[in-house]
This record gives structure tokens, C-alpha cells and sequence, in this order.
């Protein structure tokens, strides 16, 4: 019977924590129980319908403990409703005032929460009842009895998988007592701490889950950097070189970045590195410089972007880049017709393009290089892993670079993508302007196209978004369509677009060059508009229904204003009250620029699933850690497994951890060489 739960030996037994505590300690039983507020107690329905006081037709319940009886009442309730929810014997926990009436004790409306019948038996016990969940068949006094009986008989022989030395030294409690406290926990215990799960006990157990995780991960990382590749060795003169003949300074976090790239390419292994930085943090020249070394080398380089008018995009940039060196740039991308493509592939067959830009056509079955020796991936999040490996299959173990914008808490990068070294652009080029963020209530209409209005004047550009709703595409289409009519008769004189998710992708190409040309002065859409387009003379971003959006993808949509020298606005519009905890949630946006601080906020607010989307994160599943919650139990962990790994390579001196690393992350983590 255990079995559906994948409960199959005492010790998975024991790993199958309660979902929640019931708080006994603050029960009454029903003879003891005096009128006053706050009271609370447990008992089975003993009888429930439809009664009569005096004319009045009401719901009463009559809960029993077997110590007494109490009356639950209500004057003003949906019969169907309650009908249908309330059965004789069902278990109950009843709170709220109680009162007597003709010597019967009564609660008039009282709070309740519906109990597994079988709990209600052990009312006379003080203490805080484990609640496990549902396994087939049984009933939680029987689960929580056979828990019972095997920590009895394991008693002095549970082995603890952590080592002793840093369980001692971080002070957390050995496994078994760890076991003990958070199936049957001291009656002292305060239910907020242990609902939260920060007592010692949940602690260790956190701190276990991630220790093995990141021991995992920083055994995985070790075989990745053990794997042989190209040493590019260019010193750091060349990149000085190089960065004279940019129109700008790097800023010196893109100097430091470059720096850890340049020591990664010299190492005789490859590269796996992710840059992180917000929007605008100039990432891009950062990998072109990378590439401009591979290529010092006799390499060629590679960088994939999403969409082709990214592509397109970074190929101008580089195109203006490596002009001066005379490094011949070719743009790769699906809409090239059939002579065009393999001309194009047999040129970068020969090694004629030693970088090569373009889209997924970048990982065409055909496409093969002289010798690739860099892999450069935008927005990495926009492909999957299977794409990065293809493209990587395609050179002799070449460095690898990929590049998001989409900012993670450095904790949880470094869990999500384990495997990769992290490099963080954490500031922005000098004179950026603060892009000013406002929230504009659904009916400020004419405040909303005044602003419009102002930046036409000015001959700036502008866009507005609709939030694109999964069940019903048709509503922020019309929306959009409807706004696209309204503002096009408000501005006669000006170019107004349309884009959204049916626009033909060649249409849509076509509506974002005119509009990086500046033909096309304001551009309404869906949530279509690339990511990472770049065009400095846009300044008002118009988000409608911005509560529909993450603080995050909010964020990111702002991005694309700002990136010029004028100063740039960011309407957020939403029929929210202010009162609204949603309203509340965009006032972040108001109130910082820093992509860090809102995806935490993000985070806090959604979960690390709901943020990076959970089928292609590639997030961990866990017990009872949780990433965003524990994040500072991680960091310990994480520094914790990786300096052991240091101390003990193939982790020898203690054999259970190693079986316990095999069991829970072996597979997970593809983890091959433990013995
Ligand atoms: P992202 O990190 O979002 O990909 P980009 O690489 O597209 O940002 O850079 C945004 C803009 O900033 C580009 O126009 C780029 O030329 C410019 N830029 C990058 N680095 C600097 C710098 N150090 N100083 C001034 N402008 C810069
Ligand atoms: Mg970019």
C-alpha cells in the first residue's frame, strides 16, 4: 500500500515528511470548554441539516468529541452549499466564539477546517498531530503510528549521509534526532516556526537536500573542466588593443567579465560560462571581443540569436566592429533561399567567415566549420539545451558562452545552471537615462495620449503593449487593434504599426526594420516585440493591462526604451485600486530600475517555476528546501559541497554520503564517475 507513494523501505518511510501540523495544544474539549472568544475544538458531526429557530430556517451542525456536544450555527449560509459539504462523521475543527443557549454550548458561524475523522480520537493527547498526505488506504492515525514504530525500532541505527565534521561544526542535529523532531515535534515548539519550516530539525534537512545537490553539481562541473579543448591564449594587451577602436570605454564590469572569459579560453579545457546582465548592460560587445580572440587564434566563432532581426541586429554590429581588422562577418538565417545558403556553407566550410552570425539555421545538419573554437549564445532562455549542444557538436570541445538577460539571484543561477560559471555585468553604461515609470489608472486615457502626443512632437518613437492571454488570444487582440485604429485617427500625421502573434514572421520583420529606420513611429502590439532590440530613439513604453505581466517580463519590456541619451518614459497601465495588492506589487516597478532587486520581487511573489516557466528551467525538484525561502541555507551548502569535494575527490572517506549522492542525483545529474 505504500508503494503509490513510492514508499517501498522504513527509511523512504521516514523521509515522508507531515504536509502540516495540527496545533492540539490550543484545543478545548467540548466538557471543558467555557463561553468566550477564540475558542477552538475537534470533534465528528454527529448529525447536520436544515433546522428551525423558532420561524427562522438555519444550518446547525452537532459536533461531538466524546467528551460533550456542541451546536455550530449559521443564520445566513447557501443550503446547497452547505449540504453538499457537511456529512455525519466527518471530522472537524470548529473556532470562534463559543456561547451558551438553553444550556447547550453553541458556536454561531464558527471558522472551520474539515480533519481527517480518525484525529478527532486522540483529542484527550496534548500536543502538535503530524498531518501526512493522503496514501491510499490508510488513515493518518495508522501512517503516523507506523512512523511511530520505526523510528522506535531504527532507534541509535539511523546513519546520518552528511559527514560528521561539518555537521559538528555547523551545529545541526544528528539525522535521527532530526527525524524525530519533525515527525513528532516538542510540544514547545511554536506552530509559525515549524510551519515555516525553521526549526533545527527542518534546518538540517534543508541543508542536507542542498548539500547533495551542490555535491552533485560540483562534481559534474569538475568532469565538465577536466574535458580536454583549444587553448586560446591571447594576452591581455590584445583586448586593450581592441577596445581602442570601440566608440565607448568598456565599463569595468564588462572589463572584468572579459577578464574571466579571457583566463577560461587560455585553460586547456572549455569554456561554459553564462553572462548575466540586465538589459543594456552591453553584453554584446563583450562576446564580440571574446570572439575577436578565438579568432586572433585561427578559430572561428559562432553566435546564435533567437529571432532573425536579432541576428540581423548583432551582424551590423559586427559587421562595424571587425571592418577595421578586415574579419569578414556572414549572417546566417532560415530566410535565405537554397543557392544562397550553400554558398554561404561552403564558404564557412572553407573558413572563409571566421564569425558567423544567424539564427537556429546556425544548428542546420548541414552546416559543418573549419574550426569552430567559440560558441556565442544570445538569450540563451529562448533555446534549449538540446540546440546548445548541437551547436557545440559541430567544433572540437569549443569554449561556450551564453548570455541572458533575464536576472537570477546568483544562488539560484548557480543551482539552475550548475554546470555553467557565472559572470555577472552589474552595471550599466555611463549616461544612461533613468527611464521615469508611472501607473496610469485604466480611465487617465487623455493623460496617456498627451504623453504620446509629446513624444511625437519631439520625433521619438514609442510602443504599446498588450498582454497576450493564453485562453484568449482574441481579447488583447482586438484591444490592440482597436487602440491601433484609435491612436492612428488621434495622430494623422504619424506612422503607427500593428504587430501581433499572426503577423506573418516575414510582415513582422518587415514592420521592425521600419521601425529601427525610424519610418514607423509608433509600434502597438502583443508581447511579440523582440527581446533585445535595440533601437536608442524610442523613449515611451505604453504597457497596458501591466498587472497581467511578471515584474520581470514588465522589466524586460521596459528595457526597450532608455537605451539612447533622452530621457525615457514607462506608462503602466492598470485598472487596479490602489489598495489592490497588485497595485502595490507595480508599484516596484516605480520604484527601482535595478532587474536584480525586481526579479527578486518577481520571485518572492511566484516562485522559481512560474519565473523561468518550469518545463524548460531545468529546475531541481526538492523535498523540503526551497530555493527562494532558503536560499541563504544554499549558499552555505553550496560552499560547504564544493570545498569537500576539494578535500575529498572522489569521496572516499565516507561511503554513505557517496551511496546517498548515487541514489538521489546520479541520474538526475548524469552523473557518471562515481564509483
Ligand atoms: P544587452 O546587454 O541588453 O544585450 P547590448 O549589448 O545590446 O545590451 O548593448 C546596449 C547598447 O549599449 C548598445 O547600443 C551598445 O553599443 C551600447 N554599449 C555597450 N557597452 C557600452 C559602453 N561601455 N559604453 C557605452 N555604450 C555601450
Ligand atoms: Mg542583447
Amino acid at each position: 500500500m505504500f508503494q503509490t507513494k513510492e514508499i517501498s523501505t522504513a527509511g523512504d518511510l521516514l523521509r515522508y515528511f507531515p504536509y502540516k501540523y495540527l496545533d492540539r495544544r490550543s484545543l478545548s474539549k467540548i466538557s471543558e470548554l467555557q463561553p468566550g472568544k477564540d475558542k477552538v475544538i475537534a470533534g465528528k458531526i454527529l448529525a447536520c441539516g436544515m433546522a428551525f429557530a423558532g420561524r427562522r430556517k438555519i444550518f446547525e451542525i452537532v459536533l461531538g468529541d466524546g467528551t460533550g456536544t456542541v451546536s455550530l450555527k449559521w443564520f445566513r449560509f447557501n443550503p446547497r452549499h452547505m449540504m453538499g459539504s457537511f456529512k455525519k462523521d466527518m471530522g472537524l475543527i470548529a473556532s470562534g466564539e463559543a456561547t451558551r443557549f438553553r444550556n447547550q454550548t453553541q458556536f454561531i458561524h464558527p471558522i472551520l477546517e474539515i480533519i481527517d475523522a480518525d484525529v478527532v480520537d486522540e483529542i484527550a493527547a496534548p500536543g502538535i498531530i503530524p498531518v501526512y498526505s493522503q496514501i491510499q488506504g490508510l488513515g493518518q492515525k495508522l501512517v503516523r503510528k507506523v512512523v511511530a514504530n520505526s523510528l522506535r525500532m531504527f532507534q541509535g541505527n539511523i546513519e546520518d549521509p552528511l559527514p560528521p565534521e561539518i555537521r559538528e561544526r555547523l551545529r545541526l542535529p544528528h539525522k535521527e534526532a532530526s527525524l524525530q523532531d519533525i515527525h513528532f515535534p516538542e510540544p514547545a515548539t511554536s506552530l509559525e516556526t515549524l510551519v515555516n519550516h525553521r526549526t533545527p530539525a527542518f534546518k538540517r534537512e534543508i541543508f542536507e537536500e542542498f548539500f547533495f545537490m551542490e555535491l552533485g553539481l560540483a562534481l559534474k562541473r569538475k568532469t565538465l573542466t577536466r574535458e580536454k579543448g583549444q587553448s586560446i591564449d591571447v594576452p591581455e594587451e590584445k583586448f586593450a588593443e581592441w577596445e581602442t577602436r570601440l566608440p565607448f570605454r568598456l565599463t569595468g564590469a564588462q572589463r572584468r567579465v572579459l577578464k574571466e572569459i579571457a583566463d577560461n579560453l587560455r585553460e586547456p579545457h572549455p569554456m561554459n560560462r553564462l553572462v548575466q546582465g540586465d538589459v543594456g548592460s552591453g553584453k554584446t560587445v563583450v562576446a564580440m571581443l571574446a570572439a575577436m580572440a578565438a579568432i586572433e587564434k585561427g578559430y572561428q566563432a559562432a553566435l546564435m540569436a533567437p529571432t532573425e532581426i536579432l541576428a540581423a541586429q548583432h551582424y551590423k554590429a559586427a559587421q562595424k566592429l571587425f571592418a577595421p581588422f578586415k574579419i569578414p562577418v556572414a549572417l546566417l538565417t532560415g530566410s535565405l533561399d537554397a543557392s544562397e545558403k550553400k554558398r554561404a556553407h561552403g564558404r564557412i566550410a572553407k573558413g572563409m567567415f571566421p564569425f558567423v552570425v544567424g539564427t537556429h539555421a546556425l544548428v542546420a545538419e548541414k552546416l559543418a566549420f573549419k574550426s569552430l573554437g567559440l560558441v556565442i549564445i544570445d538569450e540563451q532562455h529562448r533555446f534549449g539545451v538540446l540546440q546548445r549542444a548541437t551547436l557545440k557538436e559541430k567544433g572540437d570541445n569549443p569554449h561556450v558562452l551564453v548570455m541572458t538577460a533575464t536576472p537570477i539571484p546568483r544562488t539560484l543561477a548557480m543551482t539552475i545552471y550548475g554546470d555553467l560559471d557565472l559572470s555577472v555585468i552589474d552595471e550599466m553604461p555611463p549616461g544612461r537615462q533613468a527611464i521615469r515609470t508611472r501607473l496610469v489608472g485604466e480611465k487617465a486615457r487623455r493623460q496617456l495620449y498627451a504623453a504620446v502626443g509629446e513624444i511625437l512632437s519631439r520625433g521619438d518613437q514609442g510602443y504599446i503593449v498588450y498582454p497576450l492571454i493564453e485562453e484568449s488570444e482574441k481579447l488583447p487582440l482586438r484591444d490592440a487593434t482597436r487602440m491601433y485604429e484609435e491612436i492612428r485617427r488621434i495622430f494623422p500625421r504619424y506612422q503607427v504599426a500593428l504587430l501581433h502573434g499572426k503577423t506573418p514572421q516575414d510582415e513582422k520583420d518587415a514592420v521592425m526594420r521600419s521601425f529601427k529606420a525610424g519610418d514607423i513611429h509608433l509600434l502597438i502590439s502583443t508581447t511579440v516585440i523582440e527581446v533585445g532590440i535595440d533601437v536608442p530613439n524610442a523613449t515611451l513604453m505604453v504597457i497596458e493591462h501591466a498587472e497581467r505581466f511578471g515584474l520581470s517580463q514588465l522589466h524586460q519590456l521596459r528595457g526597450r526604451v532608455g537605451r539612447g541619451d533622452k530621457p525615457s518614459h514607462c506608462l503602466l497601465v492598470t485598472g487596479l485600486a490602489s489598495s489592490n495588492p497588485g497595485f502595490r506589487r507595480l508599484e516596484v516597478m516605480c520604484e527601482t530600475a535595478d532587474g536584480f532587486k525586481i526579479a527578486e520581487e518577481d520571485l518572492k511573489i511566484r516562485g522559481p517555476g512560474d519565473f523561468l516557466g518550469t518545463r524548460q528551467s531545468g529546475l531541481p525538484e526538492l523535498r523540503v528546501a526551497n530555493l527562494i525561502r532558503d536560499y541563504k541555507i544554499l549558499e552555505v551548502a553550496r560552499q560547504e559541497a564544493f570545498a569537500w569535494l576539494e578535500r575529498d575527490p572522489t569521496l572516499s572517506m565516507h561511503a554513505f554520503a557517496k551511496e546517498t549522492l548515487r541514489r538521489r542525483w546520479g541520474e538526475k545529474l548524469a552523473l557518471a564517475d562515481i564509483g
